[in-house]
């Protein structure tokens, strides 16, 4: 690497790291892009066993942006709706959207290879492996590194793009400039990752287009599928109490605790033991800062800036969205960039936007674990049902606007409010049978009046 580079500089080749550079590329921008890790195509990435994310509509319109999307599309799998399963194993489908809606279930490490051979496509960005950052020089502004061999190496570039993850090195330094806000803030709640194979004749053991939840209060587990056939799950629960993370530590307790949480899984979760055993418990994180520039030459995207619980199946969405916006500033300048602006513009805009969905993140959390078996919550779920089916776009429910939409998540924020706001209100005075078409018609007005138009 050149100690002062002429073009924009990306450290952390992540997801979202790769698809920015591959959008700056495809402006015609060289591009340098550094990480820690090793390459992973050269390691040969096998696939191995599958972790996947929830792609939905932001991070469809980001990969269609860079040409990407009819590719990621061939390896997704739809999710048309949620399939709860209770206690006693019976199950209940709840449709996400309308019946043309899903999200997607994406294998991470397919997508990040997917996304690493895209920006090396375009020619134009040279991708270096085994850099860790070591943060930068508050003054010079020099990006600092060590290789592979212990050497350090600096450089400085026009634009330098902090994509190093939730536990950003380039937010490190910042951390140590004056009026930098941050905030990092754990969740009680910890997550294992379990896995359901496929059948001998590599068919799914479980429905293949639901995202699978088991709400149990204070525990929940879910399971999205892959496409070899196996699912990924992902047990959420306490890390203290007495059916904690902390306490479970022997197989036959933990074996115990399924038989009476997640009985009609057990027989699905073919590896459980080894699962158990081998198998991190891993924290959940929400990280806010502000500002996410620093001097208008570095920028922090994604989970650098703004770590989310994933709850909501959004921090690669909003990582994403992060590039889609990006590039489009950087179309609205035309042939003439000016990095410095499209930076603070940038850093000044969509904080507001990435807060909103840490907000709605923690929200979910506390409905999908505890609010599925409130008599309150399900009607006012049924009555926002039946308000999108009868105003359709005019009464998007606040699911809908986040998954299946492009509204800046500040507004369907503050547009799911107001239809909590009314239909709790309405819920509580007519908590069962059909509402009339006076009265559906009336809970339209009051939203119409009280919503956020995008
Ligand atoms: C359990 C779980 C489930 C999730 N499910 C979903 C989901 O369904 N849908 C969704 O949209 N999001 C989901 N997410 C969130 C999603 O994983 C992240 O938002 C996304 O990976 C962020 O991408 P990123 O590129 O910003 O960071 P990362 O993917 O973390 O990439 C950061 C990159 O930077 C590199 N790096 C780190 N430090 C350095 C350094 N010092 N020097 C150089 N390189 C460095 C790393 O090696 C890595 O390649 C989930 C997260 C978790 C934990």
């Amino acid at each position: 690497m050149d100690s002062q580079l002429d073009h924009p500089l990306v450290i952390g080749a992540g997801l979202v790291g790769s698809l920015w550079s591959t959008l700056l590329a495809q402006r015609g921008h060289e591009v340098t892009l550094v990480d820690r890790r090793p390459d992973m195509r050269a390691e040969g990435f096998r696939g191995g066993r599958s972790i996947n994310l929830a792609m939905s509509t932001r991070g469809w319109h980001a990969l269609r942006m860079a040409g990407l999307e009819d590719e990621v599309r061939k390896h997704a799998l739809p999710m048309r709706g949620r399939m709860m399963h209770d206690r006693a194993g019976k199950l209940t489908a709840q449709p996400y959207g309308k019946s043309d809606e899903a999200i997607y279930s994406v294998s991470r490490g397919g997508l990040n290879l997917l996304l690493l051979n895209a920006a090396e496509a375009t020619g134009k960005v040279n991708l270096v492996f085994d850099h860790k950052c070591n943060g930068f020089d508050k003054r010079s502004l020099e990006v600092s590194f060590t290789n592979a061999a212990g050497e350090n190496i600096k450089t400085k570039s026009p634009a330098v793009f902090g994509a190093d993850g939730a536990y950003s090195a380039m937010r490190s330094t910042m951390l140590r400039t004056p009026r930098f806000n941050y905030e990092q803030s754990y969740l009680d709640y910890g997550y294992k990752e379990m896995h359901i194979p496929a059948h001998a004749d590599g068919s799914h053991r479980i429905d293949p287009e639901a995202l699978h939840i088991w709400p149990r209060g204070q525990f929940m587990m879910i399971a999205l599928p892959n496409p070899d056939g196996s699912f990924t799950c992902t047990l959420f629960m306490p890390y203290g109490g007495a059916n904690g993370f902390d306490s479970l530590v022997e197989i036959a307790d933990a074996r115990a605790f399924f038989e009476n949480e997640f009985a009609d899984s057990l027989e699905h979760l073919l590896e459980f033991e080894e699962d158990w055993t081998s198998n991190p418990v891993s924290p959940l994180v929400t990280i806010r800062c502000s500002p996410w520039d620093y001097r208008q030459n570095i920028l922090l995207i994604g989970d650098a800036s703004h770590a989310i619980v994933p709850f909501y199946g959004q921090g690669m969405n909003s990582g994403f969205e992060d590039c889609s916006l990006l590039a489009a500033s950087l179309d609205a300048q035309g042939s003439k960039v000016d990095w410095e602006s499209l930076i603070a513009g940038f850093s000044e805009s969509r904080p507001k936007d990435a807060n909103a969905i840490a907000d709605l993140a923690l929200k979910n959390f506390v409905e999908m674990r505890d609010r599925v078996a409130d008599p309150l919550f399900l009607r006012q779920k049924e009555v926002a049902a039946i308000m999108h089916k009868t105003f359709g776009d005019d009464f998007l429910p606040v699911y809908s606007q986040v998954s299946f939409s492009n509204t800046a998540y500040s507004e369907a924020q503050a547009n799911g409010e107001v239809q909590e706001a009314i239909l709790s209100a309405f819920a509580k005075t007519r908590p069962t049978g059909t509402p009339s078409k006076a009265e559906l018609k009336a809970l339209a007005d009051q939203y119409k009046s009280l919503s956020v138009a995008s």
